[in-house]
């Protein structure tokens, strides 16, 4: 769950040139539902939490529904679809530690954040590469903020409370985080643009 105005604001500023009003604000609603309580109890794939593997998986189902429900000649769920890939998508930076494996191939300063590489292949592959853990309940008191401290006194390394990069509070790595999910969410859309038909593709984006 990065938080809810950063995954407005990206998905907003994306992906409104590429699609109509109507299907824009479908898709970012889809994306925010998955931040509601129904959405993050028992749901690690939505958002990277706890396992990388469920996490890829939910993506590429979501693709698939996206192209699925355009070949049916469908439309609505391509939108609900594309809208929680996203999400899912730019949670992977602030629930990982992929941003921690970029950052560290450079030996003194890494390059600014708009340069961040959100699809490099050897980090993608690494076996270092590795989810937050959600450790309940101290995770939970996390995000209670008077609790925030002892928490983390309390929690192991590997935990999402101490990995997340969810708001700038985190430190300098969000800015890094955030750059890399906006591009990631251009990435999805133009491989989408590379899958479809024409036909499709102009019906998906609804302009
Ligand atoms: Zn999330």
């Amino acid at each position: 769950m990065m938080l809810v105005p950063y995954h407005e604001e990206m998905t907003r500023e994306i992906l409104n040139p590429h699609f109509s009003p109507r299907a824009l604000e479908i898709v970012i609603a889809a994306n925010l539902k998955q931040d509601s309580w129904s959405g993050l109890i028992g749901h690690d794939g939505f958002h990277y939490d706890n396992d990388l593997e469920k996490g890829n998986r939910y993506i590429i189902e979501q693709r698939g529904y996206v192209i699925a429900t355009l070949m049916s000649r469908g439309i609505l769920s391509a939108w609900i679809a594309f809208g929680r890939l996203t999400h899912t998508a730019q949670d992977f930076y602030s629930h990982t530690n992929y941003i921690s494996m970029w950052l560290a191939q450079y030996e003194s300063a890494p390059p600014p954040p708009p340069e961040v590489d959100p699809v490099q292949k050897n980090i993608l592959r690494s076996p270092d590469l590795h989810a937050g853990k959600i450790y309940l309940p101290l995770d939970a008191l996390y995000f209670i903020p008077a609790l925030r401290k002892l928490s983390l006194k309390l929690l192991p390394r590997d935990s999402h409370g101490h990995m997340n990069l969810d708001s700038p509070q985190q430190g300098p790595n969000f800015a890094y985080a955030r750059a890399a999910a906006a591009k990631r969410t251009l990435y999805e859309f133009e491989l989408l643009q590379k899958l479809l038909s024409p036909e499709m593709f102009a019906r998906f984006v609804d302009k």
